[in-house]
């Protein structure tokens, strides 16, 4: 127990040192994201003697040489958004110095809209990089995280609205029908969120069998579909796409109601087997932002891919290193790759 304690504290420490670096966790949001702005145009470009002599050396790979760590970087999340959304991205194309996703519907989503935000900013209108740049730590949290370091609190409205729907109506026809404690709840269908949320029940009611105190974190559940913004902003919650569910409601659980010491003392008995059961199925838990929300968990398989494909990168070897070297992943590496090398 100790022991993984431990890997777990080095492996958290080593991801929040990795985001230091870059998006300055602590920081004010002055400086925050002043990592993300580096145009593509403006990365040094290798001169012809170099690209010679890398490829030289690595003759399969002609592409390594102009590859820049923006570019691994940007090539490991779209790799982790087109796993995570496989129905709904079709390619990605590279025009005019931008890269965009594109959508089986046919609409373009821009990759990174190389505008510089501070926090509030990135919150009101974050393209994909700024939405897939916090790295969301997949170990064990024992302090509530500090600053503005909110991983999945920053979100791309127009992916979540090409995925789950682009209007109330539109949504709700998307909305399939979940038992959960012998009652029925809406949940979007599209993307599998419905399955994975019944998926999620199945097990914690399993857990719940075995240790009856964790039934008191889960039930009575507080919210699930419900079309509405977030407090305080008018941006819309994501329990207004029936892709987040808040469990049993506890005053000091959300920032805005409760002091950090008592986020704190919630964060201190919050069972971590209900953390493990939602992250194992593409949630992510906003007991994991430093504006904490600790009954709240939202899908967001694109975040969970990325913390869980997360490796240092290494020099010479691909940027898809850490990922899984599937058929079908290697197919979208491939996708990606052409995208870059067309641009
Ligand atoms: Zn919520």
């Amino acid at each position: 127990m100790r022991i993984k304690g431990l890997f777990i504290l080095i492996l958290l420490v080593l991801v929040l040192t990795g985001c230091e670096a870059n998006f300055g966790v602590a920081d004010t949001s002055d400086t925050d994201g002043a990592g993300e702005t580096t145009p593509i145009e403006a990365t040094p470009t290798p001169t012809a003697d170099e690209i010679e002599d890398v490829s030289e050396a690595d003759d399969d790979r002609d592409t390594f040489a102009s590859e820049t760590p923006y570019d691994r970087e940007a090539k490991r999340d779209l790799l982790a958004l087109m796993m995570a959304y496989p129905n709904h991205i079709a390619g990605i194309e590279r025009a005019d110095g931008f890269i965009y996703v594109v959508m089986e519907s046919g609409s373009r989503i821009v990759y990174d809209d190389m505008q510089s935000k501070d926090f509030g900013e990135k919150l009101a209108n974050a393209d994909l990089q700024d939405m897939m740049e916090l790295a969301y730590p997949l170990g064990d949290i024992v302090l509530l995280l500090e600053g503005d370091f909110d991983p999945g609190r920053i979100r791309n409205y127009d992916l979540l609205m090409e995925v789950y729907g682009g209007s109330q109506s539109a949504i709700e026809a998307n909305l399939e029908h979940v038992q959960i404690d012998a009652k029925t709840y809406q949940f979007n269908g599209e993307n599998g969120v419905a399955f994975a949320m019944a998926a999620v029940f199945a097990e914690l009611d399993d857990i719940i069998s075995d240790e009856r105190v964790i039934e008191e974190f889960v039930y009575p559940l507080a919210s699930t579909y419900y079309y509405r913004v977030i407090a305080g902003t008018d941006r819309l919650s994501l329990h207004s796409f029936g892709i987040a569910i808040d469990l049993k409601n506890v005053k000091t659980d959300y920032w805005r109601d409760a002091t950090r010491e008592q986020g704190q003392a919630r964060l201190d008995v919050f069972p971590r087997e209900i953390v493990a059961v939602f992250e194992e199925n593409g949630f992510i838990w906003g007991g994991k932002w430093a504006h904490f929300d600790l009954l709240h968990f939202e899908y967001r398989p694109e975040l969970i891919a990325k913390a869980k494909y997360f490796i240092e990168q290494v020099d010479g070897e691909p940027w898809y290193q850490g990922y899984p070297i599937t058929d079908e992943t290697m197919k979208l590496v491939e996708i990606i790759d052409d995208a870059f090398n067309d641009g």
